[in-house]
């Protein structure tokens, strides 16, 4: 079986688009999305439309729920609040329901997802460190687990009680090690590319591939502008920001 694992789609349908269109060339089995399907984009109804049609298992991100009143607005910087209004304002009741109802791990066969952390999920802490990192180690209940929410991708491996670092694009696993991997982000990656960023998680080979796939920065940003969103996440997509 190989998984395409994606998350922090953000309500950016240009990048979510190029990233499913990537995913079906290459024949994937399944695909699960890590949560932040609206915010800061100008599409999240369309966003929700695809995930729901395409019967994606999602776990849910802190702007998903916040969107819908789940989740503590306090959280949020001015900006992204701004974001959130927005898309409460604009998600139909149908969207706003599906959001509502999205958990907050989804458990695999021998792995699980969540957006920010296994440490009180609702309090979205992120995983940045090797300290956060050996906390979340400590809660993993299957080998592999898979988290978006910093947009940043990276792999934290933990084998012989010592834990590392990996920013490999190609990954073998090892039987007696246990992985935390970040996906990055499909609609505002945060690490200085501007591609959107995915993973694909090859059961049958143990292997973990990470994708970049360009799409059309230039549309989305007028889009955004359009909206009268804030500035800065239009801007910030050209940078990988
Ligand atoms: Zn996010």
């Amino acid at each position: 079986m190989r998984y395409g694992l994606f998350g922090d789609i953000h309500g950016n349908l240009e990048a979510f688009e190029a990233v499913l269109e990537d995913l079906r060339r290459q024949g994937i089995d399944r695909l699960f999305s890590l949560g932040d399907i609206v915010g800061y984009g100008p599409d999240p109804n369309s966003c929700v439309d695809v995930i729901r049609k395409l019967s994606i298992p999602s776990v849910s991100g802190n702007h998903d729920w916040a969107s819908v009143g789940r989740s503590d607005l306090d959280y949020f910087n001015p900006r992204a609040k701004e974001a959130i209004l927005w898309t409460k304002k604009v998600l139909t009741e149908e969207n706003k329901a599906y959001l509502k109802r999205l958990p907050l791990i989804i458990e695999g066969n021998n792995f699980q997802l969540v957006h920010g952390s296994l440490k009180k999920p609702a309090d979205w802490f992120y995983i940045l460190n090797f300290q956060e990192a050996e906390n979340v180690f400590a809660l993993m209940e299957k080998p592999l687990l898979f988290a978006g929410h910093s947009h940043v991708p990276i792999v934290f491996c933990k084998t012989e009680g010592k834990i590392s670092c990996i920013s490999d694009s190609r990954l073998n696993l090892k039987e007696e090690a246990k992985y935390i991997i970040n996906a990055g982000s499909v609609g505002q990656p945060r690490d200085g590319d501007s591609r959107s960023s995915y993973v694909i998680f090859d059961e049958g080979k143990r292997e973990i591939i990470y994708k970049r796939v360009k799409y059309p920065i230039a549309k989305v940003q007028r889009k955004i502008r359009k909206a009268g969103l804030p500035e800065i996440e239009a801007a910030r997509l050209s940078a990988g920001r």
